[in-house]
């Protein structure tokens, strides 16, 4: 490996970057462009303190992204830079020579933390994916819901758009577990779950929400069309019975419906900590309409941009 910078030079950049807890970041500019190989190893060494300095006060994306070898690859990288940290005081002392191509050993270490990484990163967003999703409706659950409506509410925000929100709750549930047994209830709840995504676009969100009750997030969408949506949802529950556990059960669903309408804001604020409010907010209102609907009767919709008024 050669450089066209003095060797003390070049060994006062390494050491900074081997030994100083908080190096520069602009320390890499120091070596001059045509040294690429001097420069991609020390940028190597340079990526590894900061790794070794994240992973040291807890940072979580580097842990979760490493797999159990890495420890032992990062084992073997400090024994190196010991070694290389030796050779740079005998050096400092006018004593020993440092053979630079030895530094090389390090990109292989390098390489296999970066393919444990990929697959750490793999693993990480598989089980992300799994932990968003409801196994027995294949539906979004609820963190699932709130982290796809965060991204439509910052899109629709943006534009001062309107979002709806429509909480389904089937009717009388517990009875029909009771009559037909959990196995059948299981089936019906994917049966729903079923019908409510065929009915609604790509760009809405139906989540299962909790037992039996679902929230659904419709995109760029007022109340009064919201409300339309809710009555094809509640008509195409309740024409055709259910078959499960080798019956035909007729369902029906409440359904509870608001809008989250926002003007264009400007920047300023925690935007995350404001959508996520008011998508609460917007839920809270739907439950309560929903709850209007059972008190009026069940398989009805109830809706309203604001709360709605008591029932006595
Ligand atoms: P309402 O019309 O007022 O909503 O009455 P309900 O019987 O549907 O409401 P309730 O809250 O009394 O009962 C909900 C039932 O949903 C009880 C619970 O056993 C059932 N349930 C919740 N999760 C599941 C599930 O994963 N599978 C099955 N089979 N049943 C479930
Ligand atoms: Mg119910
Ligand atoms: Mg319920």
């Amino acid at each position: 490996m050669r450089s066209t910078l003095p060797l003390p030079d070049l060994l006062d950049i390494i050491s900074r970057i081997v030994n100083h807890r908080d190096c520069p970041v602009g320390i890499l500019d120091d070596i001059p462009a045509e040294d690429t190989e001097v420069r991609a190893l020390c940028q190597q060494i340079y990526e590894l303190r900061q790794a070794m300095k994240a992973l040291s006060s807890g940072k979580l994306d580097v842990q979760v992204g490493s797999c159990g070898c890495i420890a032992a690859y990062l084992r073997s990288i400090i024994e190196m830079l010991r070694g290389i940290e030796k050779a740079i005081k005998k050096l400092a002392q006018g004593e020993g020579e440092l053979e630079l191509s030895r530094l090389g050993e390090l990109s292989i270490y390098f390489e296999l933390i970066g393919k444990n990484l990929q697959e750490g990163r793999r693993l990480v967003d598989k089980y992300r994916s799994l932990s968003l999703t409801d196994m027995l409706t294949g539906l979004v659950n609820r963190r699932g819901f709130h982290s796809l409506v965060e991204k439509s509410y910052a899109r629709a925000r943006r534009k001062g758009g309107v979002l709806s929100f429509v909480l389904a709750d089937i009717d009388r549930f517990k009875m029909i577990n009771d009559t037909y047994g959990h196995d059948a209830g299981d089936e019906i709840l994917r049966g729903v779950a079923q019908r409510l995504l065929d009915a609604l676009r790509m760009e809405d969100v139906c989540s299962r929400y909790g037992g039996e009750e679902f929230l659904i997030m419709l995109y760029d969408t007022d109340v009064n069309r919201a409300a339309l949506i809710a009555e094809r949802l509640r008509k195409k529950v309740e024409e055709k019975p259910f078959a499960a556990g080798g019956e035909e059960i007729p369902i029906t669903i409440s359904l509870g419906v608001t809008e989250l309408r926002m003007g264009a804001k400007t920047r300023g604020g925690d935007a995350a900590q404001e959508c996520r409010a008011e998508i609460q907010r917007a839920a809270r209102r739907a439950d309560a309409f929903l709850y209007h609907a059972k008190r009026t009767g069940r398989n009805r919709i109830s809706t309203g941009p604001s709360d709605p008024s008591p029932v006595p």
